[in-house]
This record gives C-alpha cells, structure tokens and sequence, in this order.
C-alpha cells in the first residue's frame, strides 16, 4: 500500500544510518580507519573558474582535509528537484589528485561510476583534486542542459564538486570561491563573505547548502527587486545574451510582487533567509526550472518579459517559488535522503510536484500574472489530454510516480500510451477536487489554504527539511475537514480510468467541451515549441519547425483516426491531400473534410519509404475549453482571485 512504502523507507533509513555512525566511529577509534576531516574550523575548499564558461568548460580545484590510508570520493548521483540519478558524470574530465607535492593516483569503482578511491600516504593532511566540467553548448536531452552561453552562465555546484563517501552532506562544511569572466555580474542566495572584484568568496556553510545555492552569472545582468524595503529580501537577477530582453514593463514587475505577497497570504511564513529567483532569458537553452530552498534556477524563452503571452502562459517563477514550502522545507520521507547518493523514492511526488504544479498556476492567476482567461484555457488542455489518455489503462497515476526517475528523460514518442510524469498536471486536477471538497464540506468556512497554512507555514525558519509520510497529509487534511481523505487519495492514484478525475471542475462550476476554436494556452505553447495540436481531432501531435527534416510526429493516440490509418510517432508528413504540408493546409483539410465522404489523405515517410495513408475523419477541428454548468456557482474564480493586498504599480521599472 502507498502510504506505508514512504514510512518504511524513512523507518530502514534512520536505522541504517544509525548502525553505520556506529561503526564508523567504531573503526576510526579502533583501527585509525580515515575518513573525511572537514569541519567549521577545517573546511574543504572549492574554488571554481567560470573564466571559461562561453568555452563550455568549467574550472575547478578541491583542497580537502583527509587523514591518511583508504578514502573514497564521490560525484553527486542523485540529484535533488530532478528526482532521478542524472548527475553529469560522465562530463566530469581531467581529474588529477595530489597531496604533499606528489601526484596520487585514483580508480574509478568498478560498479558505482560515480565512485573515485584513492590511498592516502601517511604523511598527507590534505588532498588537492583539480578537474573540470564541461557542459553540453547545444541541448541533448540525454545529457544535462547545457549550462552556459557565450554571455552568461549558470553554475550548479553539483557539477564541480566531489566529497567523502560517508558522512551527511549537512556534516560537510566547503567554502566555495567564484572566478567569472571579466565584466560578468552575478546573483546566488549563497552568503557571500568577501568579493575582491576577481573572486568572490562565500561564507563557510555544510555541503548541502552550497549544492543547493547555484549561483547566475553573465555579462548582461539585472535585478528587480519583488519586496522592497522589506525583510527578507526577494529578487529576481535575470540575464539574457543581450539587454534587450532584461526590460520587464511595470506591470509584469507588479505580478511578481504580487506573487510574493500571495505566498505570504497564502502559507503565514517563510523558510528562508533570502529569495533569489535565478532567471535566465535565453533560447539557447531549453526551458527549465528546478526548486531550492532559497533559490529557484528558472530557464525561460528569451522574450519572456518582451511577449506578453509567454509571460501569461507560464507558471514557472509560481510554481519554483511553491517549491520553497513544498519540496523543500516539508519533503517527502523518500525524497529527504542525507547524501547525493543514497536513491530517491518519489511515491509522494503528487503531493511534492502534484500540489506544486496546483498552487503553480493558482498563484499566478492569484497574483494577475496568468489571466483568467488563459487560467480555464490552461485548466481545459489538461483536463482534456488526461482525459483522452489510453495509458491510463495500464499505468495509474501512483507508477508515474514511483517511476518518476525514468521518465523525465523519456521523448514524448508514444507519449499517451506510455504516460509521462502525469502526477504534475493530474495533481492540478486531483488537489482542485481536494480543494472543493474542503469547501463544500465545511461550507466554505475552510479551504486547501487552510492546510497549506498549517502543513507549510508555522513559524519563520531559516531553511531547513521536515519530512512527511502519506499518512501526515491524510492526518493533516483531516484537521482541516474530516474526510475519507485516504480513500479519496488511493481511490485516485489507483485508478485505471477510464477517463481523468475531473470532479474538481464540476465542483467548481465548470465543464469540458470541445468547438473548432484553438486552445488560448495551447495556441501559445504551440508558437513557442513548435509544435501543432491535433490530438483531439485527428489524435496526431506534431513537431513542425517548418524545416524539411525537422517536421514529424510525436504521438499517435491509439485507435485514433491516424493511429487506425497506421500512422506512427517517427513518420514525416509530406503532403496533405497530394500537396506539400504545412500546419495551416492540415487544419484546412480537418475543416474541409467535415462536409465531405472523403478521407484526408496524408503522404508520409517512413524511414526510406513513403506511403499515403487515409484518415476517415470527418468530426472537424476540436479543441478542448471549459463552459460554465447552469445553475452552478463559478467557485473556480472564487479560487483564483487574489488574496493578499493589491501591490501598486511601480512608478517606475
Ligand atoms: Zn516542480
């Protein structure tokens, strides 16, 4: 059952690392066996030279406290807000170890590659390891993003850094030194102790927190201030390849304030010392976003303050920012490990993720950064795609879950059978059920906010992890409003459909249906990943960039019009109804067809063949929106309207 795989896990755990404390110090007071020696007095040292950072290649020299004899070092795996064993190691490159003047040889573990053993020479206190990262210039998605530009840079301590197997990276004390290229400006939540100009300096603080302050660098740098005047300080360095897209309008500054005074109203306190939303602007990179308590690395299209319907679209600095009280500061038993080896477990990531992506796009609706129009859009392609989701069939949405750390890398090719990481939008749908559920049970006296404010908020704290187990939410919620909240939550994690849960939306007011008019939200996203939507017509999802081998599909839902006529994910349109393709003439067709016996008729290439294939269809375009139910209240609006006190326009920005 789910809710006791998190709570034996944290159980096993607690225990395995007591016995091996135990016998570490068993054998170091015995046999003299070394182990780590890095301590507030005597930390390690991590001086990194981003110098060549438009190079892709990233310096960096480890000075570390040892003792003599065995010792083994080792390459962050598991890699926190990814939730999968994806650190880069194979692009860690020219690893020399030396100590007392002499080189040191090192092996490689023959079954953990991410495992260096070395021996220590007896009159050796301190090793030096030099080595480098070099970063992907181009993205491969099975490769880690790549991590700098010709004009900027953003650093993951994770990447430059080795430590000593063992010991709780929170037992670690570095002290991290920066070097950036000439004229490069800079912005990191991590203390800064000094900054000479060429190198910055940070403050002593434990492994943990070093990996989990990355720090943006670039030679356009500039930040805006969300709280001002205000403690603790939230701000946003944004860098772009040029100055150009650094110019967000007064408004777009305003919703960001906003969203700030939303978390405020929404949770009762913070978690962090500082926040520092690390934004870069750039289509050099493709979009992403991970989480950190003080801190989110926010990677978005290069005209994101310049068009008005990315910014309007996007849920990202929102959905980040949530993660600092959900993910961070409380964390899942699985998720809560003491090293950047030990395996994560994501059984309770619709709750970390789920909940997240919810309160993503409720607080940027909340906040006048989404539009309510883009909001129901938003809510009715994902209501609409789970719905028509065959994989549900065979995988619940608790296996996307538990499996979370081989999906991510997964391509989208045969995508609705597979599923993908669903707990993140199905999240959206099953919290918005919770949260009507809340209100209707309690007569709207109580909401979902009411348990954030109690799970997530407390007192103000400096960072630090609180884990939960399935069965702390359930007690948590029924706090809030006495319920079958664990056989409403097994009831939907467990589910084989058919169909997605989409009771949150009638609750709410709302329904799903299909017109022939294009998806507000989709039609932007469709702009900004190329991409053409015609999953609920034809059951075809395209990648059109408009290039003559660029062009194929992505999915085929199965017994779908194009699945029947035996196209497949791979396969390249060539023609539509005998005349080259493109996205407008496909649609034309759809259109056209609706009034017509005939079938549209796709030539296709398959590898080194061509066939034309004929899709009997006749049922129009169809793109999914919500319409409201007669007779019910509009409590959607009721959700998402702000909360917190209107924060004034800024004079100017
Ligand atoms: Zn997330």
């Amino acid at each position: 059952m789910v809710r006791f795989r998190g709570f034996q896990g944290a159980l096993l755990f607690s225990r395995t690392n007591a016995y091996l404390s135990f016998l570490l110090i068993f054998l170091i007071v015995v046999f003299g066996i070394p182990c780590f020696a890095q301590t507030a007095q005597n930390p390690a040292r991590l001086d990194v030279d981003l110098s060549d950072a438009p190079r892709h290649i990233f310096h960096a020299k480890l000075t570390l406290p040892v003792s003599a004899g065995a010792l083994t070092l080792v390459y962050p795996k598991w890699i926190p807000g990814e939730h999968s064993p994806t650190g880069p190691i194979g692009d860690l490159v020219g690893l020399k170890i030396s100590g007392g003047g002499r080189e040191i040889p090192w092996r490689r573990d023959d079954v953990d590659m991410f495992a260096f053993h070395v021996d220590v020479p007896k009159s050796v206190n301190s090793l030096e390891l030099s080595y480098d990262y070099v970063s992907p210039a181009e993205n491969d998605r099975m490769r880690e993003p790549p991590s700098s530009t010709a004009k900027l840079a953003i650093l993951n301590w994770y990447m430059v850094t080795l430590y000593p197997q063992g010991p709780k990276t929170d037992d670690l004390v570095y002290v991290a030194t920066l070097r950036l290229p000439p004229g490069w400006k800079y912005g990191t939540a991590l203390p800064v102790a000094k900054d000479s100009g060429d190198v910055i300096e940070f403050a002593p603080v434990p492994l943990t927190t070093v990996i989990d302050s990355p720090v943006i660098a670039g030679a356009c740098l500039r930040d805006i201030d969300l709280s001002p005047g205000e403690t603790p300080p939230h701000t946003v360095h944004a860098v772009a390849d040029g100055p150009a897209p650094l110019q967000a309008t007064p408004t777009e500054v305003q919703h960001l304030r906003q969203l700030v005074a939303e978390t405020g109203a929404l949770f009762g306190a913070r978690h962090y010392r500082r926040y520092d939303f690390l934004l870069t602007l750039s289509d050099r990179m493709p979009p992403d976003g991970v989480e950190h308590h003080e801190s989110s690395d926010d990677r978005t299209e290069e005209n994101y303050f310049l068009d008005s319907g990315l910014f309007e679209r996007s849920e990202l600095l929102s959905h980040e920012f949530t993660h600092s009280w959900n993910g961070k500061y409380r964390r899942p038993a699985g998720l809560a490990t003491p090293d950047y080896q030990t395996p994560m477990k994501g059984d309770l990531l619709w709750v970390y993720e789920g909940l997240t992506q919810y309160y993503g796009v409720m607080l940027a609706a909340r906040a006048g950064m989404m539009p309510m129009t883009i909001f129901r859009e938003y809510l009715a392609s994902t209501a609409a795609y789970l719905n028509d989701r065959p994989g549900r069939t065979w995988r619940d949405l608790q296996d996307t879950a538990t499996a979370a750390q081989i999906l991510y890398s997964l391509p989208p090719e045969w995508g609705s059978w597979r599923r993908s990481i669903d707990y993140y939008d199905e999240g959206t749908l099953v919290w918005l059920e919770a949260d009507t559920i809340i209100r209707k049970k309690s007569g709207d006296k109580k909401s979902l906010d009411d348990f954030c404010r109690s799970f997530y908020g407390g007192a103000n704290t400096p960072p630090k992890v609180v884990p939960y187990t399935f069965d702390d939410v359930v007690t948590a919620l029924n706090q809030i409003q006495s319920y079958d909240w664990r056989g409403f939550f097994t009831t939907r994690l467990e589910s084989h459909g058919p169909g997605a849960p989409l009771e949150g939306l009638d609750n709410s007011g709302w329904k799903l249906a299909f017109t022939d008019v294009q998806n507000e939200y989709e039609h932007i996203a469709e702009v900004a990943d190329q991409e053409v939507e015609l999953q609920f017509s034809l059951g075809l999802l395209l990648h059109a960039p408009g290039g003559e081998d660029g062009d194929h599909i992505l999915d085929v839902i199965p017994n779908s019009p194009a699945a029947k006529a035996g196209l497949a994910p791979g396969m390249r349109v060539v023609a539509v109804n005998g005349r080259r393709w493109n996205p407008d003439m496909l649609r034309d067709a759809i259109a056209r067809a609706k009034n017509s016996t005939e079938p549209i008729e796709l030539l296709a290439q398959n590898g080194d063949f061509y066939q034309t294939y004929k899709l009997d269809y006749h049922g129009g375009e169809r793109y999914p929106h919500l319409e409201p139910l007669n007779g019910k209240t509009d409590l959607l609006s009721e959700i998402a309207k702000m909360k917190a006190a209107a924060v004034p326009l800024p004079k100017t920005d």
